[in-house]
């Protein structure tokens, strides 16, 4: 058994760059037709023109419903069905509760949470119709743990892993798995735009870096391998599941700061 997906088609959402266009690279590469969602259609036709013939580009955001069942039914009927949704399209904001003002609050759960429901919503009757299929969400170590001055992610990224295990145990009868990667800090557009807020964005990325016990960053397509692997035969008797591919980001103890300050933990 190899991790291969010819002549299965995967729908990913957030697919023209960062993390959904590395994945869309990877299920490409092995051997799968991929239907490629996002809002900057600018982005998404370059990136879909460069994986050829088996790629796709359908301009939708994910936070509205008849965007999103318009696009996945056009991948449907274009690609002869659906083996594989990838939900990876998502937004940072920052703020505490106070600080948050209700439309971003709204803005960040309808990208993150309910773009995943609603892409779902709308692939499980392909995958069903397939004899099953594989989800794979995209969290984030914010999916079980906070960073500060971000109560909209932080909650938006939790719910994501809450819906990954109501629809594991949904449809798990009818051979659907249902899984959630939960990144670490992942070099993207997205993070450079977070560390662009940081009067020193240099020193924002150089932190990025030490909060992983392997100590750099990760990168977009190690993220991608975890959610090629998860929608694979080879994750055959996994379902529910939150892997984290966060660098060793969650294992120490007070976090790296607290390894790295002198303290008896770091005698070796
Ligand atoms: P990027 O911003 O680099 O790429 C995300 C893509 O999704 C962009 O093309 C973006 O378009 C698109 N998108 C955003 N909102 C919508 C929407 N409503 N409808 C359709 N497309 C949309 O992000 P990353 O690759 O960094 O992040 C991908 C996922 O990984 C997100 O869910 C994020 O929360 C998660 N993640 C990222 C981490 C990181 O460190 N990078 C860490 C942990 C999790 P536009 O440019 O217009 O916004």
């Amino acid at each position: 058994m190899s991790i291969r997906f010819d002549r299965k088609v995967a729908v990913i959402t957030g697919a023209a760059m960062g993390i959904g266009g590395a994945t869309a690279r990877k299920f490409a590469e092995l051997g799968a037709s991929v239907a490629l969602l996002d809002r900057d259609t600018a982005e998404l036709e370059k990136t879909a023109t460069a994986l050829g013939k088996n790629a796709r580009a359908y301009t939708c955001d994910v936070s509205k419903g008849e965007q999103v069942e318009h696009a996945i039914t056009s991948a449907a009927r274009d690609f002869g069905g659906i083996d594989v949704l990838v939900s990876n399209a998502g937004i940072q904001r920052y703020g505490t509760a106070a600080s948050t003002s209700e439309e971003t609050w709204d803005e960040v759960l309808e990208t993150n949470l309910k773009g995943f429901f609603l892409a779902s919503k709308y692939a499980l009757p392909h995958l069903l119709a397939r004899g099953g299929g594989a989800i794979v969400a995209v969290g984030s170590v914010q999916s079980i743990a906070a960073l500060g001055n971000a109560a909209a992610y932080v909650a938006s990224k939790h719910g994501v892993l809450g819906l990954t295990r109501a629809l594991a145990l949904d449809y798990a009868r009818q051979n659907v798995r249902v899984n959630c990667v939960l990144p670490g800090a992942i070099d993207t557009p997205m993070l450079r735009w977070a560390a662009s807020l940081d009067p020193d964005p240099q020193h924002v990325l150089e932190s990025c870096d030490r909060m992983h016990a392997l100590g750099r960053m990760g990168r977009p397509e190690e993220v991608a391998n975890a959610i090629a692997f998860l929608a694979s035969d080879w994750a055959s008797f996994v379902t529910g599941a939150a892997l984290l591919v966060d660098g060793g980001m969650m294992v120490p103890a007070g976090g790296m700061g607290f390894q790295e300050s002198g303290t008896g933990a770091r005698a070796k």
